[in-house]
């Protein structure tokens, strides 16, 4: 890992490339306070579904679709399944899918480094959490920097539009379930997806949980919250092998977008997912430089 200076307040830095507030901040703060107002209007067992059931289905858009097909390409699919993933990723309020990959694209290319557009190190903790989010100076998408998927027209009329399928969304859960099922089924889980994601990029760079790689940044895995999302907070091994759609590496890493990846495999719906292979090739290495120490052993003791 290099050198990096000490987490510490900028946030001031961060304020000035945030500000002045428009209506970014207004729609994200707004849907905050609905998810708090759960704790007026009561738990229900209803609501605690439709939270669960509306992070988890759409996270998955996120985490398969956003981050490992779109930002990394590690596996391949068809166009209309591409279509789908973007489609199913924008239901996430996280912006279109070329928005998302380009920008994350940015983050590997100069991870913790102060070209990085979200590095606790230099912009400080709560900007790279969800400071550079609301940074009115990211609002467009850079089309040269995602140019394979630029190419695609329906691509990027979701990108421009992506607040369509969003709406259409929360409106479908007022509409069928009422106030319940937005405040729960769309701000709560919306809430819990931004800050899932605001995490890996805060969080995950910072300090706590493990590293198995020593990459030139500061990624680290946390093993609960790797869970949670879905398999994108083993993100230490992310960084060391950014192309693979495998994030958990050991069986006890537990990996859901990586299972459902393999598992729409089976059906011909995604194929040519990428493995972990430099990891498998050093681990395989290893394990050849253990079994050859072992079998040499054997052959001196039975001399
Ligand atoms: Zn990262
Ligand atoms: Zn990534």
């Amino acid at each position: 890992m290099q050198d990096l200076p000490p987490i510490q307040s900028r946030e001031m830095m961060g304020l000035k490339d945030i500000l002045p507030i428009n209506h970014l901040h207004v729609i994200y703060i707004a849907i905050h306070l609905v998810a708090l107002s759960i704790v007026w209007s009561g738990f229900t067992w209803l609501g605690v579904s439709l939270c669960l059931v509306s992070y988890f289905g759409r996270h998955l858009g996120l985490v398969a679709g956003y981050h490992r097909y779109f930002a990394h390409r590690s596996f391949k699919t068809s166009r209309l399944m591409q279509f789908f993933l973007a489609l199913h990723g924008s239901l996430c309020a996280e912006r279109g899918p070329l928005w998302w990959g380009q920008t994350h694209r940015l983050h590997h290319r100069y991870s913790d480094t102060p070209n990085d557009i979200h590095s606790p190190y230099y912009q400080g903790f709560l900007y790279s959490h969800s400071g550079w989010f609301l940074n009115h100076k990211f609002l467009k998408t850079n089309y040269e920097q995602i140019p394979e998927f630029a190419k695609f027209p329906e691509l990027v009329w979701l990108d421009r539009f992506n607040m369509i399928p969003l709406f259409t969304f929360a409106a479908s859960m007022f509409y069928f379930f009422g106030w319940e099922g937005f405040a729960w089924g769309f701000c709560l889980s919306t809430v819990m997806i931004w800050h899932t994601t605001h995490t890996i990029q805060s969080l995950c760079h910072c300090f706590g949980g493990y590293r198995n790689f020593q990459t030139s940044d500061s990624s680290r895995n946390f093993w609960l919250f790797g869970v949670i999302a879905l398999g994108d907070g083993f993100h230490n091994n992310h960084h060391y092998e950014p192309s693979s759609a495998r994030h958990g590496f050991v069986w006890w890493e537990i990996d859901i977008a990586w299972y459902i990846l393999k598992f729409l495999s089976w059906f011909g719906l995604v194929w040519e997912l990428k493995t972990p292979k430099k990891w498998m090739k050093n681990k395989s290495s290893n394990l050849d430089k253990v079994l050859d120490k072992v079998t040499k052993n054997d052959a001196s003791s039975g001399e």
